[in-house]
This record gives structure tokens, C-alpha cells and sequence, in this order.
């Protein structure tokens, strides 16, 4: 039941829950300096309703690039040395907000959270929010997976899901069964991808992706870096994403190193100041 002073309790003001001004914040004006003298060291195509890994040494960038068409990419990223540190897509929207663009990072799970990767670059940061309260570069979403799909379409197999894409591509790279490397896959960056949540129902739902080839998210890797990319078998998203309805295309990965020295001083962020005692 309704209580006599629900309007007041509602007209509460909100609380930011984390204050970015406590937040460390990356040193923008070094990295962009950086990036204007890099040399491409490698690069992956990416195929569509597939997935590559790729690895990427700290102090050195990465771009992912549409290709082709408009296409939306699920990212992984894993500590190179320690697989059991990755992305914590949940805790970076805790930070960022739902959606990041260039000086936002992606930080790590417990119990290191440091950040893993800065954007440097995003061609797509002249979106900014639709009306619709869409925005792209989601951190909200988890990835398209085959047991979602099985859940809501009465049991049926799909087998190409960004989830399975992950598995499959891991589990190669590193000479693992799936249902080992299976265990490593995480909740992604959406890539390109541009959702949000409904107004009045609040849930969540995408649109085409405003990413057109050409365009591209760059990023600075902090540590040593095994990333793991899928091509959505959405495509643009604009439709169905556990299917090979949507016409797809395949994305461009690209490392690129920076000048001798021109990193002189920085070093690779150290985890978490907390002690782990975890009180008495
Ligand atoms: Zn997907």
C-alpha cells in the first residue's frame, strides 16, 4: 500500500554513488601527445559471427575498426600473465556510467581493480545521448549467448552467440577445451553498439548502431593485454542478435607501438591499496 508521505520519499534527490572527483584519472595530455607517433606493430581481421584474440604488451595502443559495414563488436580482456584478473564490466559502470568514450577505463575485477585499458579515441563521441537515452559503447549488456536464447525461444541451439564466439577463440588461442576456456569469458564492452534502457518499462533495449566503416575506439593498454573480440552475430543490432538473420561484417583489430622513450616515466598501474584482511 501507498504511504502517506510516498511523494516526499520520492522527491528525495539522487546521489552520485561514486564521486569521479576522488577517481584517479589518467593523464590524458600524455597519451594523446603518444599516439601522434605510433608505428602498427599487428592486426587481426575479425570474421563475422567469429572471434579472435589478440595481445597487445602494456604502453602500447589498440583500435578497433569497422569495416565493410556497420557492425557491433563484444570485447574481452584478460591480464596476459594472470587470466584470472579481466574486465569488470559492472564496477566500470559503477565508475564511468553506462556508456564510455575516450578518458574513460576499463577496470579490472577483484581483487586488483585497476585499470586494464584507457580510450584514447572514439570517432562515435560526437553521439552523446539520444532521444531515446540510447548512447554507444555500452557497458550495460553482458554479450548474446546460447543460453539466454535457448531460455526464450523454447530450447533451440544456436551456436554463434558472441558468448560461444568467445569460447571457441579462446579456447584456440589457448590450446584449452571450451568448456575450460568457457569459464574465462566475462560480461563485454559492446563495442559500437547502442543501447539503453526504456523509459517507462526500464528495460533494456538496442538500436542500429550509428557506426559507420572507417570509424574506430582506440585504447591504451595498461598492462599487458590478451584481448578477445567477437563480431556480434547481430551485425548492426538494429534487429535480432542469436541468429544469422542480420546481415554481418568483420572488424579490424590493430596494435600499434609507441616511439622509444616516449613513454619515459610511466609505468603500468599497480592493483588495489585495500589490504584483503577483510576485518575481523
Ligand atoms: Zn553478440
Amino acid at each position: 500500500m501507498k504511504p502517506d508521505d510516498a511523494d516526499a520519499r520520492r522527491a528525495i534527490q539522487p546521489v552520485i554513488c561514486y564521486p569521479v572527483e576522488t577517481l584517479p584519472t589518467p593523464d590524458m595530455s600524455l597519451y594523446s601527445d603518444v599516439r601522434r607517433d605510433l608505428t602498427k606493430t599487428d592486426e587481426c581481421l575479425v570474421p563475422a559471427r567469429g572471434a579472435r584474440c589478440f595481445s597487445v604488451p602494456a604502453g602500447h595502443f589498440f583500435r578497433i575498426s569497422s569495416v565493410e559495414g556497420s557492425q557491433v563488436g563484444d570485447l574481452n580482456l584478460h591480464n596476459a600473465n594472470d587470466l584470472s584478473e579481466k574486465f569488470f564490466s559492472g564496477k566500470t559502470r559503477a565508475l564511468h556510467g553506462t556508456h564510455i568514450t575516450t578518458g574513460h577505463r576499463m577496470w579490472s575485477c577483484f581483487p586488483f581493480l585497476r585499470p586494464m585499458a584507457t580510450i584514447t579515441h572514439d570517432t562515435l563521441d560526437w553521439y552523446g545521448i539520444d532521444a531515446f537515452g540510447g548512447s554507444v559503447h555500452d557497458v550495460i549488456g553482458t554479450r548474446c549467448d546460447p543460453y539466454t536464447h535457448a531460455l526464450l525461444s523454447g530450447g533451440a541451439q544456436y551456436h554463434h552467440c558472441c558468448h560461444s564466439n568467445l569460447t571457441r577463440s579462446l579456447a584456440h588461442h589457448l590450446d584449452l577445451p571450451r568448456d575450460a576456456a568457457e569459464t574465462y569469458v566475462h560480461d563485454v564492452l559492446n563495442v559500437f553498439m547502442c543501447t539503453g534502457f526504456t523509459r517507462d518499462t526500464g528495460q533494456y533495449f538496442m538500436k542500429a548502431s550509428p557506426v559507420r566503416p572507417g570509424d574506430y575506439l582506440e585504447f591504451f593498454a595498461e598492462i599487458d593485454l590478451l584481448g578477445n573480440l567477437s563480431a556480434c552475430p547481430g551485425g548492426d543490432c538494429s534487429s535480432e542478435h542469436s541468429s544469422d538473420a542480420a546481415a554481418c561484417h568483420p572488424l579490424l583489430v590493430e596494435i600499434f607501438s609507441p616511439k622509444p622513450d616516449a613513454l619515459s616515466g610511466w609505468t603500468p598501474p599497480a592493483p588495489t591499496s585495500y589490504d584483503r584482511t577483510h576485518g575481523d
